[in-house]
């Protein structure tokens, strides 16, 4: 009995088992996309007691069919949607078709990326994504880069990275064996003051600080202010502390806006600082053939973050970490006898390991490969530069209303926006206004849209990553949010 339907294998009988049950999953998931709203499941009271199990470990297995009857009534319907056009809250995308069936392949076979001998044909791959990656994000001969988890991750790796390059070439200082220097509490990381919060993160989990990370502010259109970020760098190093590196977005969370990366690059040469780019956002943009200039200079920075489950459309977890010149990875490598021999690598076995601070790896670039290939370049084109015409179209429809304001120009795909209803003052009234739009769109019309704060009031936003908007869907919410607006 085990024997047949635990996994998939040479077996006549388990295969029949992989059929049914992946059967079964295909048709219950396609049907509970029955709808096209975003969201149609309770509030989050109710939500918390339907999903309630009586034993969620009993003594005796329900079997097959059981679950799959508890999963069609309390976790399917309930379900947020979010290849819905009526969700666009956050940087958080539909996966393409071909890169589920990518999720089914890799989970099946369950490769890990850790060493050659647990992903063989996934560990080639991998390095050949990597390789094209590199080569599409400007980058030389002599780079590399290793898949992760996500944006966060990937800064993680691109900062631990500069602490350690720092150290190295500019303390002499061995910070793998030796841990900090007694000088590190005067380490500085300088990124723009609504850079994502996974920088101060790192900065903690690193050793350094919050305090460590000096929030350069914005401009008007919410990228880095050079001068500032200047007037910063030296004030620092006239008084003592230690420029150790620039954290550059390209594509903030909130609004999409890149910093100036040219100018960065410049003072980061003049105080042998180390450059990350973060690129969680914004990395989908090279893929447009019309906006792709956006990212110009993308290439200066020493390592790149690239998401590929914003954007890029691909199912979670899909991220990687580039690296411009190679041998930085080296600080993640550390030896262990029964799993990346040093003797592989001369043999030609890659161990993967050797660059990652993960060691059991999912294959995600295997979704890479798939949907890369698949579409094309001009599939691709078309796709991203859907999205960024539609913020473009939804900020000029904006801007053309009395009662609604817009922040910035989008540089990306979000619009970050709020409705100042005719008569009411533009401060907390308007805020109160702003934030019951929002909850009454996901309760009552099935909307998920985003919201956040600038300029210390309160913004709706709109992050319109799904291609399959149009024109008129844009309009029609526009709509809708006014009518919700003016009614409380
Ligand atoms: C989303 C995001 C991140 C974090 O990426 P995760 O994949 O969510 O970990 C980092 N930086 C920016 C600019 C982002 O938008």
């Amino acid at each position: 009995m085990l024997e047949n339907n635990l996994f998939l294998t040479d077996n006549p009988e388990s295969k029949a088992e992989y059929r049914r049950i992946i059967g079964d999953t295909v048709s219950a998931v396609v049907e509970a996309f029955d709808s096209p709203k975003a969201y149609e499941g309770p509030e989050p009271f109710r939500l918390k007691k339907l999903v309630e199990m009586e034993q969620l470990l009993p003594d005796h297995g329900l079997g097959w069919e059981k679950v799959l009857d508890n999963l069609k009534t309390a976790v399917l319907p309930n379900f947020l949607r979010t290849s819905s056009r009526d969700y666009m809250a956050h940087l958080h995308s539909p996966g393409t078709i071909e890169s589920i069936a990518g999720e089914l392949i890799l989970s099946t076979f369950n490769q890990s990326m850790d060493s050659w001998d647990q992903s063989p044909v996934a560990t080639e791959i991998e390095v050949q994504v990597v390789k094209c990656l590199c080569k599409m994000f400007g980058y030389g001969e002599n780079s590399d880069g290793v898949f992760t988890s996500g944006g966060s991750q990937s800064n993680f790796s691109g900062i631990t990275l500069a602490r350690d390059w720092y150290c190295s070439a500019n303390l002499n200082h061995d910070i793998q064996k030796k841990g900090l220097p007694s000088c590190s509490s005067k380490f500085r990381i300088y990124t723009s003051e609504i850079s994502h919060f996974s920088v101060e993160k790192t900065a903690h989990l690193l050793g350094l600080g919050y305090d460590s990370v000096v929030k350069v502010p914005v401009n008007e259109k919410q990228q880095m202010d050079f001068d500032s970020l200047e007037r910063l760098v030296k004030k620092d190093a006239a008084s003592g502390n230690l420029p150790v590196c620039v954290v550059c977005t390209f594509g903030t969370t909130d609004f999409g806006s890149i910093d100036p990366v040219e100018k960065i690059r410049t003072l980061c040469d003049e105080y042998k600082m180390y450059l990350h780019g973060d690129a969680a956002y914004g990395s989908g943009v090279i893929l447009s053939e019309k906006y792709r200039e956006k990212l110009a200079g993308i290439e200066l920075c020493d390592s790149i973050t690239v998401d590929f489950h914003k954007m890029f459309l691909l199912p979670i977890s899909c991220s990687a970490v580039l690296v411009k010149d190679k041998k930085n990875l080296d600080f993640f490598t550390i030896r262990a006898d029964y799993l990346n021999r040093e003797e592989d690598e001369e043999d030609g076995y890659t161990n993967l390991v050797d660059k990652s601070i993960q060691t059991t790896r999912r294959f995600d670039a295997l979704k890479v490969w798939i949907s890369f290939q698949m579409r094309g370049k001009d599939g691709w084109s078309e796709i991203i530069t859907k999205s960024m015409e539609n913020a473009r179209y939804f900020y000029g429809l904006l801007r053309e209303q009395p009662d609604f304001e817009v922040v910035t120009e989008p540089e990306i795909s979000s619009v970050v926006f709020r409705f100042v209803p005719e008569g009411k003052s533009d401060g907390e009234e308007a805020d109160a206004v702003n934030k019951k739009i929002r909850r009454s769109l996901i309760h009552e019309k099935g909307i998920v849209i985003g919201q956040t704060v600038c300029r210390g009031r309160v913004q709706l936003k709109f992050t319109l990553l799904n291609p399959l908007l149009s024109r008129e869907n844009l309009e029609e919410m526009m709509g809708v949010i006014r009518a919700l607006g003016k009614s409380f």
